[in-house]
């Protein structure tokens, strides 16, 4: 059984179908890539995946561990082990990063009755993702810069250990030392029991971490899948060529 399984799922927004027809299946200790040209469809895909209010199914199937999943909401999403980091991060006041962490953490079903571990494993992701640990006493994203709202995109990912992890450009406006820093968050992630969908325009974030599956998404739907190298040709020759075939 697939972790995720997508079945021609079609999508709309604002009553607008933007997925045609897209197919996918994510096993556990898989890590995938979605690239594809500006509004193809890629954060509406990431969107859908957490049922987010604008984006509707019209038809096809969302399989999760085995259990259709096209009408849960999205806290139910969560808890079964759904995340996804957004593109923008939101600022919120009045909840420092630690709180919102730790009441994540909970809703997802998570127990942070050992408060010592949780203290414990805060701290010590936020240093693997060179953060400083004062940023647990901030209020979540507020004057964060933006590399370090994306990396703590990876910290949540990191304190809420998700089935299935959505990483949707959390790359993109990054300098190449928070790049790295960001690739080897998703590689102390990825392990046998999980997987890691990353929605890239990059191949540095790549480079440290080695994708099963490349996939490339054109108009709504996948138009070829393959391995690490579609991603670098993609680097080099653009995506003309799968434009063309529409
Ligand atoms: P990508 O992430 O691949 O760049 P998106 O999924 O964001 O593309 O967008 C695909 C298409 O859907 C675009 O034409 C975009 O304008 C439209 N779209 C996406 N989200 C919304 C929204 N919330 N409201 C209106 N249109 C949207
Ligand atoms: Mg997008
Ligand atoms: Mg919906």
């Amino acid at each position: 059984e697939n972790l995720l399984n997508i079945t021609n799922l079609k999508t709309e927004v604002e009553g607008k179908e933007i997925l045609k027809g897209l197919n996918l299946k994510i096993n556990e200790g898989e890590i995938h890539v979605i690239m594809g040209p500006n509004g193809a469809g890629k954060s509406t895909l990431a969107n859908t995946l957490m049922n987010h209010p604008k984006y509707n199914v019209v038809s096809g199937n969302i399989i999760f561990q085995g259990e259709e999943i096209n009408d849960l909401k999205t806290d139910e999403r969560a808890k079964r082990g759904l995340f996804l980091s957004f593109q923008y991060p939101e600022e919120i006041s009045g909840i420092t990063v630690e709180n919102f962490l730790k009441s994540a953490k909970k809703s997802s079903g998570g127990s942070v009755l050992k408060h010592l571990k949780f203290d414990l494993d805060l701290k010590k992701n936020m240093k693997e993702l060179k953060m400083d640990t004062s940023y647990a006493k901030r209020y979540l994203n507020v004057g964060f810069s933006g590399g370090e709202k994306k990396k703590n995109e990876i910290l949540q990912m990191l304190t809420l250990e998700p089935k299935l992890a959505i990483l949707d450009e959390t790359d993109s406006g990054l300098d190449v030392d928070a790049v790295r820093t960001v690739s080897s968050g998703i590689k102390m992630f990825s392990n046998e029991n999980n997987a890691v969908l990353i929605i890239t325009h990059n191949t540095k974030i790549l480079e440290n971490l080695k994708p099963d599956y490349v996939h490339i998404l054109v108009d709504g739907k996948i138009v070829k899948t393959g391995n690490g190298s579609l991603a670098r040709e993609i680097e080099e020759k653009g995506y003309e060529d799968y434009k063309k075939t529409l």
